[in-house]
């Protein structure tokens, strides 16, 4: 751990009241929720070869609507987030919300872990499979129907049964992330633009800032202070103040909220 690095970031955060936090996938891993652009570790038990699947087609609206099966197994099997925690950045930046010192989550993550440690102002810029609804209707479910739904799957279930219904039409439910191929959700990408471009200071941590148009949001920024958390090189590096390589939960472990 560069202390250096820590005391730099630890001061830029009491001297600023206005942060926003833009974070990817790397948030969550100290969690355990797997990225899941990788398809190991996936089980085949309903027939479905996902080893002839690219991840971002499983995660795509043409997968969805044109192979349900295939794309409901792979949200069974990869995106069950139910018995996982937050962690310590999760926590810490509600810490700082309450403190009066944020404007503001950005994030890519579709796990509503910054909600569940007590975070009010998130954008989710890729929705959350926290809400579902109808395809049909638009009737919406809570945010552990469709697991629930799985649930109640038996091995005596067909194989069609995997896809999780309305009990009002009897349409296709589904999450409301925003799937490859679909526009991201207007009201949260405003918010998210507003807190990006109201912040006196930005961290980006846990992206590598290569999945646009989420990526280029971060042009919004118009602050003095960017701090950039991330194990790997990514494209504004150059642009940061400060570049932090550090596993973000040691960092995050370390901040005091004052
Ligand atoms: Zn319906």
């Amino acid at each position: 751990m560069n202390r250096e690095s820590l005391q730099q970031f630890q001061k830029m955060i009491d001297s600023h009241s206005r942060i926003v936090f833009f974070g990817g996938a790397g948030v969550s891993v100290a969690s355990g929720i797997p990225d899941f652009r990788s398809a190991d570790g996936l089980y085949n038990n309903r027939g479905v070869e996902f080893e002839n699947y690219e991840p971002e087609y499983l995660l795509s609206r043409t997968c969805l609507y044109r192979e349900p099966k295939v794309f409901y197994e792979f949200y069974r099997q990869k995106l069950d987030t139910r018995g996982v925690e937050p962690n310590v950045t999760h926590y810490k930046l509600a810490e700082l919300e309450r403190a009066g010192k944020m404007v503001g989550i950005v994030t890519q993550n579709i796990d509503g872990l910054h909600q569940r440690a007590g975070s009010e102002r998130v954008f989710e810029i890729h929705g959350t499979t926290m809400r579902n609804y109808c395809h049909a209707c638009g009737r919406v479910f809570p945010g552990d129907y469709i697991f629930k739904y799985f649930d109640g799957l038996t091995p005596e279930s067909g194989p069609d049964a995997i896809i999780p219904r309305c009990d009002k039409c009897g349409g296709m439910v589904r999450p409301a992330v925003t799937l490859y191929e679909e526009s991201l959700p207007e009201d949260a990408v405003r918010g998210a633009i507003d807190a990006i471009a109201s912040a006196d200071m930005m961290i980006i941590a846990g992206t590598s800032l290569v999945v646009y148009p989420a990526a280029g949001m971060v042009d919004y920024f118009h602050g003095d202070t960017i701090v950039l958390i991330n194990k790997g090189v990514t494209s504004r590096d150059r642009y940061a103040d400060l570049v932090i390589r550090d596993p973000m939960e040691d960092v995050f472990s370390e901040i005091v909220v004052r």
